[in-house]
């Protein structure tokens, strides 16, 4: 039934604005009187003088009966039926049940009048047994005190409809996030060319194959494709031509994949196949298969035809391995990278000493460095604006590392960070970060007392039990106040160590810090914890951002992440703000604060003045 009554198109809260307010809504609302003419027209008479603007006559069981189905029919409730019980046309107790067995009806209020108090306790009960939800014992004279029990009535239907009204409400936003979501899901997870999952969704379903294989000591493994020709013809034939090369190499595959083997394109010229089950024997097989059947593929060009091939890596996954899907992820690729190095065109199955070598090309190298760096304090911090979408004005710089290396050059975090999270050196960073940020905040002049900090912290900041002392410590000792530093985690670590994770950022909340999401949208199988997940920002991924202005999934992507972000009460930052033009779209697709090279540089200070 649709809702249409003035208290139900006004009112969304359950609680009125005021006495006066509530008495006219009630005073609109539609009544119905059924009583002989005399009786029906004293009540009408009566109940207009009180200020009832919608009182309905009818005078025996069958019109009151087709009056309620025609307020049915015209989507306009009846909101309260009135009626005389010792009256015998009106069909007495018999109308209430009528009235009541109808699924429409049954929760409309009825006030049953008995004019004559005479007939002793039992129409009471007869009443609540029919149905009634109030009678009055009142004779004629008396009349005027009915009024009360109208408005009891109409009080009654009126939060009734308003219950209803919310429940429906909250009914259509639940359902449309669902489909927000679904939406999300698949474009977050698939290939846009190809259909096939895409790197994230793979990772996501690897991972959960690798628990499983581990839980029932089963083997599987993972081909690694990677086309030998891809950026050839893409450069001399055109995008077009690179596109139906990728559709192509797709079809051949999974010609001779198996229904439930996963296929997927994990970067641009890049396929991965995730085959549980199976045995070195069979893997190694299948990856021959497929190498033969992309080698006896030729390609049309505009004027040649090439000839495709491909090199392959094997991983094979033994229960016993207990390794990540990450790192399963990495040691395919790995395998796939000496497939190439070892002439092309070639299947290569990886075994442990590719590891060491491509371990050891980075680690040893860097251990060193890294510790060195860490006893001689060179590390620094550079400052990257944040600013609020709304006035334009910074409110916050992200922190990022730099390591200074012993000649001197700078190192960037992503060739360090890694190498330091594998080495257990990275508790020691994440400190060090922490500590220089605070001190930082503290040394900033008065008139920049509004200026706050995000700061990263790695995906083992929260096994760490210092961190938490170390930033109660310097907020006590400089007197900076919490809420000036915000926490990034990325999702990834976020739902890695879902519950430690979770502490600590309550616990770090509790003192004032904020916390946002980095990285977010890159792993959305968290969305479901994203729910519940206490942070306060969402800062989008770059990758969705650096190429806004011309991909148009890009777009639809940002524009619902905005829209969940917001649902969901969480501010949203977007990084990689690379030019004008995509600012200016952010702001319109309602995103709260931006960061990035055309907002500002990274810099090694933090201004007196604002940028730009
Ligand atoms: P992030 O936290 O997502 O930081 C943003 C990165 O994007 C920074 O790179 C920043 O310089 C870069 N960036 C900002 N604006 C733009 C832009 O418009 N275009 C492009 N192409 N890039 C932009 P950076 O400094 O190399 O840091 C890389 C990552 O290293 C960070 O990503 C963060 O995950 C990590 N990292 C940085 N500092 C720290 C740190 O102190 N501790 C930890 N644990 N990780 C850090
Ligand atoms: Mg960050
Ligand atoms: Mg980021």
């Amino acid at each position: 039934m649709a809702v249409t009554s003035d208290h139900r198109q006004s009112a969304n809260a359950l609680e009125p604005s005021s006495g006066a307010a509530l008495l006219a809504e009630i005073h609109r609302m539609r009544i119905l009187v059924a009583d002989n003419a005399e009786g029906a027209s004293a009540l009408a008479d009566m109940l207009t003088e009180s200020g009832f603007t919608h009182v309905q006559i009818t005078h025996n069981i069958d019109e009151t009966l087709d009056a309620l189905r025609a307020a049915d029919r015209s989507d306009e409730d009846i909101d309260l039926l009135l009626f005389n019980a010792a009256c015998p046309a009106v069909g007495g107790y018999d109308l209430c049940r009528a009235v009541r067995a109808h699924p429409a009806w049954s929760e409309t209020p009825i006030v049953a009048l008995q004019p004559r108090a005479d007939r002793g306790a039992d129409p009471l009960v007869e009443g609540f047994d029919a149905g009634a939800t109030d009678v009055a014992f009142l004779p004629q004279r008396r009349i005027q005190e009915l009024v009360p029990h109208v408005i009891a009535g109409l009080l009654l239907k009126r939060e009734r409809d308003l219950r209803r009204s919310r429940e429906t409400e909250l009914e259509s936003e639940l359902a449309e996030r669902k489909v927000m979501e679904a939406r999300l899901q698949y474009l977050v997870s698939h290939d846009e060319l190809t259909g096939l999952f895409n790197r994230r969704r793979l990772e996501q379903v690897l991972d959960t194959a690798v628990k499983r294989m581990q839980k029932q000591h089963i083997s599987g493994a993972i081909i690694y494709i990677d086309l030998d020709q891809f950026k050839i013809i893409n450069d001399l034939e055109g995008h077009a031509a690179g596109d139906r090369l990728l559709m192509s190499v797709s079809n051949i595959l999974r010609s001779h994949l198996k229904q439930h083997d996963i296929l997927s394109r994990v970067s641009s010229d890049e396929y991965a196949v995730l085959i549980e089950n199976t045995n070195e024997e069979g893997a190694m097989h299948l990856a021959e298969t497929l190498r033969r059947a992309i080698d006896n593929y030729h390609f049309s060009g505009s004027e040649h035809i090439y000839r495709i091939s491909a090199s392959i890596g094997v991983l094979i996954m033994h229960p016993e391995d207990e390794v990540s899907a990450s790192e399963a992820m990495a040691r395919s690729a790995q395998a796939c990278f000496e497939a190439k190095a070892h002439g092309r065109n070639l299947v290569h199955l990886f075994d442990h000493n590719d590891l060491e070598t491509s371990y050891l090309r980075t680690a040893v190298g860097w251990v060193p460095r890294i510790r060195e760096a860490l006893e001689n304090d060179r590390f620094r911090l550079v400052f990257q604006p944040i600013i609020d979408l709304k006035n334009d004005q910074v409110v916050s710089y992200e922190t990022l590392i730099r390591m200074v290396d012993a000649d001197g050059t700078l190192v960037a975090p992503n060739t360090f960070i890694p190498v330091a999270e594998r080495m257990g050196l990275i508790h020691e960073i994440d400190l060090w970060v922490v500590r220089h940020a605070i001190d930082t905040l503290h040394r900033l002049p008065p008139e920049q007392s509004h200026i706050c900090l995000n700061v990263n912290l790695s995906t083992h900041a929260f096994q760490d039990p210092q961190l938490l002392a170390i930033v109660c410590e310097r907020l006590a000792h400089t007197g900076v106040a919490a809420q000036r530093i915000t926490f990034e985690i990325t999702e990834t670590a976020a739902v890695a160590n879902y519950d430690q994770t979770r502490n600590m950022v309550n616990d770090l909340r509790a003192l004032g810090c904020r916390f946002a999401l980095d990285d977010f949208g890159t792993g959305f199988s968290s969305f479901n914890y994203l729910k519940q997940f206490p942070v306060d920002y969402l800062k989008l991924d770059g990758s969705f951002i650096s190429n806004l202005l011309h991909d148009p999934i890009d777009q639809r992507l940002v524009k619902s992440m905005i829209e969940v972000g917001l649902a969901l009460n969480k501010r949203i930052v977007a990084e990689f703000v690379e030019n004008a033009a995509t600012l200016a779209l952010l702001k319109e697709f309602g995103a709260d604060r931006a960061q990035g090279n055309h907002i500002g540089l990274p810099l090694d200070y933090i201004p007196a003045a604002r940028p730009g």
